[in-house]
């Protein structure tokens, strides 16, 4: 994706200024760069800093947006650490965005813990929503979307994934997965093992050149994945347990 473009400026009237001492959780791209919203890139464009789980990679977001801003970095390990700095900071009047490496920040990525943070110390967030693998997976699959379960990543261990897996099998609404391309082969034989006859649908490298769907029984996917190994990104939908 080639986009070479400063944020574009939205209409005057459209413009009320950010809020002083809010957090924003910035959704950006899942792949193509033509996801960003307007909002995305006013708030990255006026906030005060940016935490960031990976501050080159979203230092090379904004510069292909024409945007330079002070990063933090805030993952996973120092997310406790970082939680009570940025709190003291929106607690002075600062403005911080929040990013992820791609989506939405929170979603199977570190955020949860400083919203809490900072809903406890009596601060404003604000979401500026936008992509998120799991929502663009659940809406193409086919399958229910009125009532679905998210469930992230599976654990590693096979033990906890079957009993996982068992668990899930109760839910009457769509399952929806993320799972790393070293996994999928793997996931998908579990699931033929655990629920031979539910359709499943795989989304595999959203929103990117290469998308593609994959929709079957978990035997038939297990087939088709053999002939032909996939790498790239991958979220998979399960169809709810019958409830008729
Ligand atoms: N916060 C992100 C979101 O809002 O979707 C999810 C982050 S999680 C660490 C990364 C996982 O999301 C990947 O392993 C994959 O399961 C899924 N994912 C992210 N981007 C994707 C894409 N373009 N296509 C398919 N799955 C994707």
């Amino acid at each position: 994706m080639n986009l070479s473009s400063p944020a574009p400026e939205p209409a005057p009237s459209a413009l009320p200024p950010l809020v002083p001492g809010t957090l924003y959780l910035v959704a950006t791209p899942i792949g193509n760069l033509e996801d960003i919203t307007l909002r995305a890139l006013r708030v990255l464009r006026d906030c005060t800093v940016v935490a960031a789980e990976d501050t080159r990679r979203t230092g090379q977001l904004l510069t292909h947006f024409g945007l330079h801003k002070p990063l933090l970095s805030f993952f996973k390990f120092n997310e406790a650490r970082r939680s009570v700095e940025l709190v003291e900071r929106l607690s002075r009047g600062d403005i911080v965005a929040l990013v992820s490496d791609a989506g939405s920040p929170g979603i199977s990525d570190p955020g949860q813990r400083l919203v809490a943070a900072v809903v406890a110390a009596g601060l404003r967030v604000e979401p500026i929503p936008g992509p998120c693998a799991l929502i663009a997976g659940l809406i193409a699959s086919g399958l229910l979307t009125d009532e679905f379960h998210f469930v992230g990543f599976l654990p590693v261990k096979s033990g906890q994934r079957a009993r996982r897996l068992s668990e899930l099998a109760a839910i009457a609404g769509t399952l929806v997965l993320y799972e790393s391309p070293y996994r999928i082969e793997k996931l998908v034989s579990e699931l033929a093992e655990l629920l031979p006859n539910r359709r499943v649908v795989l989304a595999r490298e959203l929103t990117k050149k290469f998308e593609e769907w994959l929709r079957g029984t978990p035997a038939e996917i297990a087939a088709n994945l053999q002939a032909r190994p996939r790498k790239g990104e991958f979220v998979v939908m399960v169809e709810g347990r019958e409830t008729t």
